[in-house]
């Protein structure tokens, strides 16, 4: 170890967010020259990381493809995902447009229920003022369980403090704790199930929450499904029967598939989430 590293404890930090909610702005704004770009090993999207202090601490920080959700159907969405299970960053600096707000925490959710430690920057606060919309950020941390500051990027405002809310959520130790929302009737007997055979088996539990890998083989996800064949065959052909037996019952009973199921409680959650007391239309 080096006498500056032992100086200057380093920390790693990701920054996560749709396309075009300003992730790039607020991380050049964030780290200025300290920055340089690369790909991911072996494929072709582009990698950029940066650097800055704060407190005296030194923080690494890695700008994630800009992505919807968390799932398996684009490669920009597997490297962030892949990332941030692999590399195990302190926190994830999750930016939210607020003047698109349930739909970018649709996100957020899939951060939650991941469980990596969070805090949110509410970005784009001017646009949802010049539309008469006002949101309670106090009251949306409160219901989210983590910090929310708001940003303006593209004037640096609301920076300083939304990476002193970062560095304390690193320094507090934060640990992985994933958000656990029901998927109402059908589903969640069957996650429980599933989530006790993983537990008991320990399987890829080392990478991720149990109730997430249930989560996973009921939505398909083709990555989780090879690794799980991997590590344990049959505990794989377990869940995935489970699976498939769910997925029959729903298109026979609902019409309907798992993923459809669980994609409308995502959404449920986050309109109950915001209902009353978050979002505020004044009339203009
Ligand atoms: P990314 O796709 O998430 O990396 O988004 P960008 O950083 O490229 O930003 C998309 C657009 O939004 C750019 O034109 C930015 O200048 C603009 N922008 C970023 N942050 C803000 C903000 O807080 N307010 C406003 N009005 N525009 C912003
Ligand atoms: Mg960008």
């Amino acid at each position: 170890m080096t006498q500056t590293s032992r100086e200057t404890p380093k920390h790693l930090f990701a920054l996560a967010g749709n396309p075009n909610c300003g992730k790039t702005t607020l991380f050049n704004a964030i780290t200025g020259a300290c920055q340089h770009v690369g790909n991911y090993p072996g494929i072709t999207v582009e990698k950029k990381e940066g650097f800055y202090s704060l407190n005296g601490r030194q923080i690494q920080l890695v700008d994630l493809p800009g992505t919807y959700s968390l799932t398996a159907y684009s490669l920009e969405e597997l490297v962030a995902r892949d990332f941030i299970v692999n590399e195990r960053p302190e926190v994830v600096i999750n930016i939210v447009d607020a003047s698109n707000l349930d739909r970018n925490l649709y996100l957020t959710l899939q951060l939650l229920e991941l469980g990596v430690p969070v805090v949110v920057a509410l970005n784009m606060i001017d646009v949802a003022e010049g539309r008469g919309v006002r949101i309670h950020a106090e009251e949306l941390s409160k219901r989210l369980g983590v910090p929310v500051v708001p940003t303006v990027a593209r004037r640096g405002e609301g920076k300083e403090s939304l990476l002193q809310a970062a560095l304390e959520t690193a320094r507090s130790g934060a640990r992985w704790e994933p958000l656990r929302i029901s998927y109402g009737p059908d589903v969640d007997p069957v996650l429980s199930e599933m989530e006790k055979i993983i537990v008991e088996n320990g399987f890829l539990t080392n990478l991720y929450p149990a109730r997430w890998i249930a989560l996973k083989y009921l939505e398909e996800d083709d990555q989780i499904k090879a690794k799980g064949r991997e590590t344990n065959p049959s505990i794989s052909e377990a869940l995935e029967a489970i699976a498939a037996k769910l997925a029959q019952h729903i298109q026979k009973t609902l019409d309907s598939y798992p993923e459809a199921i669980i994609a409308d409680h995502r959404y449920g959650f986050i309109a109950a989430l915001l209902k009353d007391g978050v979002v505020e239309q004044r009339i203009k």
